[in-house]
């Protein structure tokens, strides 16, 4: 059975304690490899790796530094189907949405901030009549943690990684123990393209403990962490006392605001993506489904005739547009959340029973779901479900739209529908989230700022935000 081990100093090793995980396959609920379940004297030996690499990486140049990240670029491209195999397997994801989004985004993850580290600067003020000058050095901080997720491994993991290090920061990094594959696989991609040893280290096993360890470590001096609010709420609880810095981007709650003016067909295949792609498990998925009344009869029935027609079954067919569930327990959170729905009152118009996949039957697989709802404050539709489960319902005014939309802790993404130039202008600045995608979603420029506002998160990853998050500013003011 394959072993997910560290790789720690450039090499990989098994956990100090001798210690493995269960590592299950999605869609067919075996275990299939061994995960290290690492702990605290893991991190260590990862911690001192990293701080010994960080001597001469924070002086290399930046076009070393630049062209091994180009280098790992190229090697996950010219891995992508063993990699996004392996995410297939490890998640449950559709094998097609691995070869067309997970691998490639880790890919250009390495090449934009191989590229972006060329183009970063620092300011400088000129105090005039004073006779000073001032310049900003950005230096990187030492060495920095990376937690990431389950729902996009590698894209996530990368996106984390690729601006540190580039930045001249050496990383102690760690996967999420339910998805480690492609992580472990990045290691020996790393090795070839000759990034110097203890760069980044990866390092396996559980939140609390192995997790525990990179946060509360007193020399790992910035956090940059996805994942859930409450994991969110205990790391800032935890970091922020030892003045860390941290990035938080957490769990969402996003409303899809669909506009009678709206170009409909567009909205309804967009709109049909942005709730089950990737089984519903994307952070950015529009969960909460408000449609203005004149259309709203009609997008019912349309949404649910496309809905439909989505095939859920194995990740390694062709065919199949929705995989399985992550985990067990994950399926049956998803699972709970649909009883709650019915027990609130929604009306499941689509969708809500677990599917029996031929020569797979112990996988989790779970119809797309659509729930009506007739009250914007119930459960089901103010917690994160994070699966494949939207509720839709109508609104009559925009008013009224922008305060049901706005009315949840959460503030990650929003999509809105319209073809009104003015109204996209007056909601956009009124919509309490980090991203607002207008007749579209999930179309990113790696330049722009990421992240949520509210119980979504602190702080901003992408382009030059993610590489001052991976510096510390300092003034040098001199006279003269
Ligand atoms: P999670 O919070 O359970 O785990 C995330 C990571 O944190 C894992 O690697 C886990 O091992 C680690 N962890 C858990 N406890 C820890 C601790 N005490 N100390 C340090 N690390 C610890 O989240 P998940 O279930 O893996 O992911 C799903 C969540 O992630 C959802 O809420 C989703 O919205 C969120 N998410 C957010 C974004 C975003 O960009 N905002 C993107 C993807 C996912």
């Amino acid at each position: 059975m394959i072993k997910v081990l560290n790789y720690i100093n450039g090499s990989y090793c098994e956990p100090i304690s001798g210690k493995w995980l269960d590592n299950y396959n999605p869609s067919n609920g075996e275990v299939y490899s061994k995960i290290a379940k690492s702990e605290a004297r893991d991190i260590e030996q990862a911690y001192v790796a990293a701080k010994e690499a960080f001597k001469s990486w924070s002086n290399t140049t930046i076009d070393e530094r630049s062209r091994i990240m180009l280098k790992i670029a190229d090697l996950i491209e010219d891995n992508l189907l063993k990699l996004a195999n392996a995410e297939a397997m490890d998640n449950g994801k559709p094998l097609s949405l691995a070869l067309t989004v997970d691998i490639p985004r880790a890919s250009s993850n390495f090449r934009f901030f191989a590229n972006a580290i060329t183009q970063f600067s620092s300011e400088a003020h000129e105090s005039v009549g004073l006779n000073t000058m001032n310049f900003t050095l950005r230096q990187p901080i030492g060495v920095v943690g990376c937690i990431s997720p389950w729902n996009l491994p590698l894209y996530l993991f990368t996106w984390k990684i690729a601006p540190a290090i580039a930045a001249g920061n050496t990383v102690v990094a760690k996967p999420s123990e339910v998805t480690p594959m492609t992580a472990f696989l990045l290691g020996e991609i790393c090795t070839k393209a000759g990034l110097p040893k203890g760069v980044l280290n990866i390092v396996h096993g559980e939140g609390p403990t192995a997790g525990q360890a990179i946060i509360e470590h007193p020399e790992i001096k910035a956090i940059s962490f996805t994942g859930g609010t409450k994991t969110g709420e205990h790391i800032a609880r935890t970091a922020a006392p030892m003045f860390k810095k941290l990035s938080l981007e957490l769990g969402g709650k996003n409303p899809n605001l669909i506009f009678a003016d709206c170009d409909y067909d567009k909205m309804l295949a967009v709109t049909v993506r942005s709730s089950f792609a990737n089984q519903g498990q994307i952070c950015l998925c529009g969960s909460r489904i408000f449609v203005e009344k004149p259309i709203y009869e009609k997008f019912k029935k349309d949404f649910v005739a496309k809905v439909k027609e989505l095939k859920v079954g194995d990740p390694f067919e062709a065919s199949s547009n929705i995989g399985a569930l992550v985990s067990k327990s994950h399926m049956e959170k998803v699972q709970s959340y649909i009883k709650l729905a019915e027990e609130e009152g929604g009306k499941i118009l689509y969708g809500g029973k677990r599917v029996t996949v031929k020569g797979l039957e112990n996988g989790y697989y779970l119809e797309p779901t659509i729930v009506e709802v007739y009250d914007d404050q119930c459960r089901v539709n103010q917690e994160e479900i994070f699966g494949p489960v939207v509720t839709i319902m109508p609104f009559e005014r925009e008013e009224e739209a922008l305060k049901m939309a706005n009315s949840v802790k959460y503030g990650l993404s929003s999509t809105l529908w319209t073809t009104n130039i003015n109204r996209t202008m007056r909601m956009s600045k009124k919509l309490e989230v980090g991203i607002v995608w207008v007749n579209t979603w999930l179309n990113r420029d790696l330049r722009t700022p990421f992240g949520g506002t509210k119980n979504s998160g602190v702080g901003r990853e992408g382009g030059f935000e993610a590489l001052r998050f991976f510096t510390e500013a300092k003034n040098v003011c001199i006279a003269y």
